[in-house]
């Protein structure tokens, strides 16, 4: 193994945090490079204080995981001391009008009997082996269609859940590719099993494995410089060159080998020298959305009984993408002193600018067939160049859990293409 390897990690979200952990140790230098002011990505936390209210830090995009799906988060919260604790999963299905349509409390569905024995028929049937053979294009309109759900239940319930999964490009849900969002419902336990897994969240929100991990690796030599934006990429024959803009300012630096765990549009910035690839990263779909942190309790069911940790949206109306409302003081159980704070995915309405606390961007992939072959066509490029790849976005459904097990993947591949470097050298060195 060439400890003296110097390897970049561009990128602080749990991709990148796994790769520089399975890195660290094995090589002499890992930089992990971090555009944002504290590592993490889409395990982001604002810290909420409300007159009146106790301060609180609110999680403003990664919430929930289960110990059956995610087996490695579970293993890295455990290496880090890092307690998670179970979450409320109620829903709430509201209408225009602030009704709420169709609710469940403690694992108790409330509403139309019919919708409610349609959840669960449903909850079956598609998960049975054979449900939905490959290659037939099985659309969620289709699939409801050919086993004759309710179109009731499709609307008020299937609809919605879908629209709030952020899986699918927004648009038609009769046309979401159903294959794609089973599989994301079936790791989070929603469909499939009689008694799917408790969710769960980290004890103080889910950035918190995130610093620790930040320390963890620091102890093991691997720094983690935030604030520091990769602005260029070249690739020269001593290796990779990265530009960075920092607190220091801007700084060049030489790396054997470079991980990138970035969203694909930023990659794809960072690799205009080799067209191919960058239209490889591009080709992984994605879609833009915003979250938006706020006070505005519209959003919610008009009976304050029936807010659910999770809302979504029912209505006719055309939704120009995804949407879906969070309630963390009921999902993570705060304290009753805890501010009514929201989180708004993809708003479905404009909400009021008095009461919004933040607002950021992300982009979603979306699981449909085009990104399963982007994919494929991005991995036979790990290596190329130096460059290795990772991110939940090259593994559907887009899970914490793939984040991690795709850093984990690329730091093993570096290594392994350090090890080969090295064993010719050791055989001319014992011969
Ligand atoms: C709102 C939201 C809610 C979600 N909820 C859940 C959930 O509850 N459970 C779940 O399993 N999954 C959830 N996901 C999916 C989850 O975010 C991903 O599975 C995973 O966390 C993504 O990790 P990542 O490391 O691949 O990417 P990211 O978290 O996006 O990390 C990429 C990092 O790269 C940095 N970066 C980008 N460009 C540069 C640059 N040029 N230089 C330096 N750094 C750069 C970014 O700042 C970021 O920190 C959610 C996603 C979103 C958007």
């Amino acid at each position: 193994m060439d400890t003296t390897a110097q390897v970049a990690v561009i990128g602080a979200g749990a991709a990148g945090l796994a790769a520089a952990w399975r890195l660290a140790g094995h090589t002499a230098a890992i930089t992990v490079l971090e555009a944002a002011s504290s590592p993490g990505g889409n395990c982001t936390a604002l810290d909420v204080r409300l007159p009146g209210h106790a301060p609180c830090s609110i999680d403003v995009g990664v919430s929930d995981f289960n110990a059956a799906t995610f087996t490695r988060l579970v293993d890295l919260l455990a290496q880090l001391g890092v307690a998670a604790a179970p979450i409320a999963q109620d829903a709430a299905f509201v209408d225009d009008d602030g009704q709420t349509r169709l609710s469940s409390r403690d694992g108790v569905w409330t509403g139309d009997a019919a919708i409610v024995a349609e959840i669960q028929r449903f909850s079956q049937t598609c998960t049975q082996p054979g449900a939905m053979p490959p290659g037939a294009g099985w659309s969620l309109a289709r699939f409801c269609r050919s086993h004759g759900f309710d179109p009731a239940f499709v609307r008020t319930y299937l609809g919605p859940r879908a629209r709030g999964c952020f899986a699918m490009p927004g648009g038609d849900v009769g046309a979401f590719e159903l294959p794609a969002l089973v599989a994301f419902w079936r790791a989070h336990g929603l469909v499939g099993r009689s008694t799917p897994p408790p969710r769960m969240a980290v004890v103080g929100g889910m950035s918190r494995w995130c610093e620790a991990m930040q320390r963890a690796l620091a102890l093991r030599g691997a720094q983690v410089r935030c604030d520091t934006i990769v602005v260029a990429l070249e690739r020269t024959h001593r290796g990779v060159v990265l530009t960075t803009r920092g607190p220091g300012g801007i700084t060049v630096a030489r790396f054997d080998h470079v991980v990138l765990a970035v969203p694909p549009r930023a990659a794809a910035a960072l690799v205009g020298f080799d067209r191919a690839l960058q239209r490889a990263v591009l080709d992984v779909p994605t879609q833009r959305a915003e979250v938006v942190v706020h006070t505005d309790a519209r959003v919610m069911p008009r009976d304050r009984a029936r807010w659910g940790a999770y809302n979504y949206v029912v209505t006719d109306r055309a939704l120009a993408g995804p949407s879906m409302t969070f309630y963390p003081k009921r999902l993570r159980r705060l304290a009753d002193d805890a501010p009514d704070v929201f989180v708004t995915l993809g708003p479905d309405r404009a909400l009021d600018p008095g009461r919004v606390l933040a607002r950021r961007w992300f982009d979603h992939p979306c699981a449909t067939a085009a990104h399963a072959a982007a994919a494929v066509r991005l991995s036979t490029m790990q290596g190329r160049h130096g460059l290795w790849w990772c991110g939940s976005h090259l593994r559907a459904p887009f899970l914490h859990e793939h984040a991690i097990e795709s850093g984990e993947a690329a730091a093993q591949a570096v290594l392994d293409r350090l090890a080969q470097r090295e064993a010719p050298r050791s055989i001319a060195a014992s011969a």
